[in-house]
């Protein structure tokens, strides 16, 4: 089916389905969950502030050890100074020539973060793992705002950390929530509030909108969230094709997406969005091959196989594509995972450049549910190699070995 007609298809029930969405969440029962999101502060900056007290109170840029790199995370000392996650490093040296710029010692933080997330799980055992800094809780009805207060303390207190945490009904909202209130506070946003709180503020605050999205809805002289939710669909669907009917959702503060918490999930995905769209296969198949390692490490961890390997393409012009490929045999193998959605790749990846790459596993199976004795990896040096690999992960909280073409990373996002 060709691009443009899956949109069509699409927005075509789309439309229908927001009216009910709207509905549906004005009818929320009050005994629904709630969903926190948890979001270290500047989290690979403040474990270095931490471990060294002569970096406190000072502009720290961790980012790429040489001068070409990019800055994964910098202190609030120096953003003070205008330096900003994503940029490259020599222009926070132009902005701050006084900060102290460090490498990126991943390793190092994953530890923190697997610390940090333990905190989480004595709370909720429904959390999803957003990111190595970000995490998703659901808690019963009444029940966000105090746990909250408790996790903020705890991570404080033990870690010496701070986290912002947003305190909502759904994901879109609380995460809102928490960049409103960022740093280190807790902050709810409420369905009952979006009209007041929500649909004043500009689209930036609207996640997954970039800022070529905003100059578009500017352009058009969009530009709050409630002038964004106000605007008719027909219009919207013109500049967004498939991604029209979620924005007009989350415009509203509706958002559906359930948790995934690994060991229930139906499926499994990663997830990249660029910094700048990016033109270089080889970046985007260094991607891929982190998000199948990330995959196969989450599938053995849970003792599941994956059936499917779906690829998620967004392009420049934002259309975005899925598809999905069927494996003769379940697998956890992170190579089979890589191949298939390289050759997926290779057949849907369009024209340069790309916003967003995604990985995601599907029809998972328990090993008990797997009666088939036959190996699902044909190579047993590779399956020696995996294991050897998730050893090392499981020891020291973090993937310590990568394919060499790993390596090759676009810009990290804070
Ligand atoms: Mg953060």
């Amino acid at each position: 089916m060709s691009r443009r007609r899956e949109e069509e298809q699409l927005t075509d029930s789309g439309y229908r389905e927001v009216i009910l969405q709207v509905g549906a969440d004005k009818m929320r029962k009050s005994n629904d969950p709630e969903i926190l999101l948890c979001d270290l502060d500047a989290f690979y900056a403040s474990v270095e502030q931490r471990d060294r007290p002569e970096y406190r109170k000072k502009p720290v840029v961790v980012g790429g050890s040489s001068g070409r790199g990019v800055v994964s995370t910098c202190s609030y000392e120096a953003r003070e100074f205008g330096v900003r996650s994503a940029m490259p490093v020599e222009r926070a040296r132009q902005l701050c020539p006084e900060a102290i710029f460090l490498p990126c010692d991943r390793a190092r933080y994953r530890r923190v973060s697997e610390q940090v997330f333990s905190i989480y799980g004595r709370f909720t055992p429904e959390i999803e793992i957003v990111s190595i800094d970000e995490a998703y809780l659901a808690l019963p009805a009444g029940e966000g705002l105090s746990t909250a207060a408790e996790i903020h303390r705890a991570v404080r207190e033990e870690l010496e950390l701070s986290v912002t945490i947003g305190v909502s009904v759904n994901k879109l909202l609380s995460k809102i929530a928490s960049e409103l209130a960022k740093p280190d506070r807790i902050g709810s946003l409420w369905p009952a509030e979006v009209e007041e709180l929500l649909w004043p503020l500009s689209l930036k605050y609207l996640p997954g909108l970039g800022p070529a999205s905003v100059q578009k809805l500017n352009r058009v002289g969009i530009t709050t969230i409630g002038q964004l939710a106000a605007a008719p669909f027909d219009l919207l669907q013109k500049y967004f094709g498939k991604s029209a009917l979620a924005l007009h959702r989350h415009a509203r503060g509706v958002d559906d997406r359930p948790l995934e918490p690994a060991r229930e999930a139906k499926s499994l995905s990663e997830e990249k969005t660029f910094a700048a769209d990016l033109a270089d296969e080889e970046v985007i198949r260094a991607v891929l091959i982190s998000q199948a390692e990330n995959l196969g490490y989450r599938l053995r961890a849970g003792g599941l196989r994956a059936r499917t390997v779906g690829l998620k393409v967004r392009y420049a012009d934002f259309s975005t594509i899925t598809r999905d490929q069927t494996l003769p045999a379940p697998t956890d193998s992170d190579l089979k995972i890589y191949r298939t959605a390289a050759a997926l790749f290779a057949a849907h990846k369009g024209s340069p450049p790309w916003r967003l790459i995604g990985l995601r596993v599907s029809g998972l199976q328990s090993e008990e549910q797997l009666s088939i004795l036959n190996s699902a990896y044909g190579d047993k040096r590779e399956e020696e190699l995996q294991r050897v690999r998730d050893r090392l992960h499981h020891r020291y909280g973090g993937a310590v070995v990568y394919r060499a073409r790993r390596l090759i990373k676009p810009p990290e996002k804070d």
